[in-house]
């Protein structure tokens, strides 16, 4: 029992045999000391909901029962401080990706930019209906009440802080949450500046025509990673095929293709509300070219990270439609309408794997192009040798903040 089960470690009995024991039980003893810490911030909350939010966390960690706590959190709405704790993110479980690890983020709601971004939300079940795809696969109705907010990341715990640092969320990952609910996207502002300038500006140097490296813009930037995690409401969680959820059944596969998903819907997104004028930032070119270049950027994290793998398919996708050249200099150029062309192309085929449910066809899809070929490989050589960080990494914690002298 409990095999597929987000939160429970496997192991064998005395006889041999193989059984799932909780995490709560198997990690009792921090359990209970965070679950202790949690009710006692609690009692510090000004916001009431805020409050019952970490107050049923705390028995979810003791319980194993997360989804009231998710419902809660949900429901909470005026907090200015926001706690992300918990087993939530599978992309450890490099078996099925099934198990949830524990990670923390203490973040600080920007309130003019969440009010900018909760606009988008309302065009969700519009979007869900326009997308390139059979309407089979676009059914399930998107929740219209969930909300998009940015926020600055004071401190990055467990599973977010080891490897590659996150710089949008997307939860709950509770299936029937999501369907009841929506979900939150959380834009975490400084950690995404900081990534921009560090890194995405230094490899579009390197790796871009003079003419388009204008057209890399943080905007661009903030946007195309804004509409990954919109893009994650889109779509279908269940199979059409009585498959199961979506998740179950693509296995080890279901993170890299639900990234692949978010990432090239979300600039469908983009290109979509650019030409209702909801979007008046920049250019289509901006958001193509800063999407262009932060594919380099991701498929530096390489072949076991879900996200590294989404982008090589894109990447190899691309290439095949003749999204982008590559001239003799090594320097790459994006086809704007080959470009155009290969998003609904690779949207369809994404929406349709996934409503299908089709293991042996997604297997079959990052087998041939989730791997890096030959001259890829050396334009991220020169990338490395030019001593451009991959990641950037935190100097984080209470003496940081000033709320500690020792
Ligand atoms: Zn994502």
């Amino acid at each position: 029992a409990d095999k597929t089960g987000l939160y429970s470690m496997v192991v064998r009995d005395e006889n041999g045999t193989l059984k799932a024991i909780p995490y709560a039980q198997y990690f009792a003893d921090p359990l209970q000391e965070t679950a202790k810490l949690l009710d006692d911030a609690a009692e510090l909350a000004d916001d009431p909901a805020f409050a019952n939010y970490l107050r049923l966390r705390a028995k979810a960690l003791l319980s194993n029962d997360y989804q009231p706590s998710d419902f809660a959190w949900m429901d909470m709405k005026s907090n200015p401080i926001e706690l992300v704790i918990g087993p939530i993110e599978t992309y450890e479980d490099q078996l099925f990706g099934y198990r949830a690890a524990f990670e923390a983020y203490v973040l600080l709601k920007d309130l003019s930019w969440s009010e900018r971004l909760s606009k988008y939300a309302a065009y969700l079940p519009e979007l869900q209906t326009n997308l390139p795809v059979a309407a089979a696969y676009k059914k399930e109705m998107p929740g219209a009440n969930a909300d998009l907010n940015a926020y600055d990341v004071i401190y990055y715990a467990g599973h977010s802080n080891a490897g590659s640092k996150t710089i949008a969320i997307n939860l709950p990952n509770d299936e029937q949450v999501q369907l009841e609910k929506g979900t939150r996207r959380l834009q975490l502002k400084n950690a995404m500046r900081a990534k921009f300038e560090n890194i995405l500006v230094p490899i579009a140097d390197m790796l871009m025509v003079p003419e388009q490296r204008n057209n890399i813009t943080f905007d661009a930037f903030f946007a195309n990673t804004m509409f990954h995690e919109v893009a994650h409401g889109l779509g279908v969680k269940n199979t059409i095929n009585d498959k199961g959820t979506v998740r179950q059944a693509l296995k080890e596969h279901a993170s890299a293709l639900e990234e692949g998903k978010a990432d090239i819907l979300g600039l469908y997104m983009v290109s979509q509300l650019l030409e209702k004028g909801v979007i008046s930032e920049g250019t289509l070119e901006d958001y193509y070219t800063t999407f262009m270049a932060g594919i380099f950027r991701s498929v530096r994290f390489g072949a076991s990270s879900a996200h590294g793998k989404a982008n090589m398919i894109r990447f190899n996708f691309f290439q095949e439609y003749g999204a982008f050249s590559r001239n003799s200099d090594g320097l790459y150029r994006v086809n704007m309408d080959k470009m155009a062309e290969a998003i609904d192309a690779l949207s369809r085929l994404i929406l349709t794997l996934q409503g299908d449910g089709d293991y042996d066809g997604v297997s079959a899809l990052v087998a041939e192009k989730g791997v890096i070929k030959a001259t890829l490989a050396s334009d991220l050589q020169r990338l490395t040798q030019a001593n451009i960080p991959v990641d950037i990494t935190f100097e984080q914690g209470k003496k940081v903040l000033g709320l500690s002298n020792q």
